[in-house]
């Protein structure tokens, strides 16, 4: 059964109910001005236990934590954005494109390609060719695909898929 919103926090050590919105998230938020993303009204949802697992601006966050640098009353904001994400897709919730990605992970332990241009850009910064990942290790992808079975991330991909029809996004 899904948790309404402001327990869900509470059990995870979290609250969003010492936000006075004074918008300072929403401000400094680099992917709110490329995207309707608004922090401030994220975090104003969740503490009035409004359905913000089916909003699609939850998945717009960038992890960038800019937000939660800043807000003069300390909340953990992108962890809070990161639990309701987590119970969204639990409950089959997932945007495409961050299914699609999910799957890259799945099948080539990697959410990013390494292609020419990433490669001459890496280049350029002076660092090595290839990340210290199975772009570099691709013997470790098999230790990679255990782990993403033995969590559980396999099966709960598998397990919503389609679901995001019958939860409306
Ligand atoms: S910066 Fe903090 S206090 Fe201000 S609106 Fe955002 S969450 Fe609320
Ligand atoms: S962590 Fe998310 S919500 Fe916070 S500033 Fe970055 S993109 Fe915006």
């Amino acid at each position: 059964m899904t948790k309404e919103p402001v327990k869900l926090l509470d059990d995870e050590g979290l609250t969003f109910l010492t936000c006075m919105q004074c918008g300072t998230c929403t401000g400094s938020c680099p992917s709110g001005r490329y995207t309707s993303l608004n922090t401030r009204r994220i975090v104003l949802s969740a503490r009035r236990n409004k359905d913000v697992y089916h909003d699609k601006d939850l998945w717009m966050c960038t992890t960038c934590y800019q937000c939660q640098e800043r807000c003069p009353r300390g909340i953990n904001i992108v962890d809070g954005i990161l639990a309701l994400r987590t119970e969204s897709v639990h409950m089959g919730l997932m945007l495409p494109d961050h299914r699609k990605v999910a799957g890259l992970v799945i099948e080539k332990g990697h959410a990013v390609p390494i292609n020419d241009t990433n490669r001459d850009k890496r280049k350029k910064l002076g660092m090595d060719e290839l990340p210290e990942t199975v772009h570099k290790y691709p013997d470790a992808l098999d230790q990679v695909k255990k782990l993403l079975i033995a969590t559980g991330f396999v099966q709960l991909v598998k397990d919503t898929e389609g679901k995001e029809k019958e939860g409306g996004q």
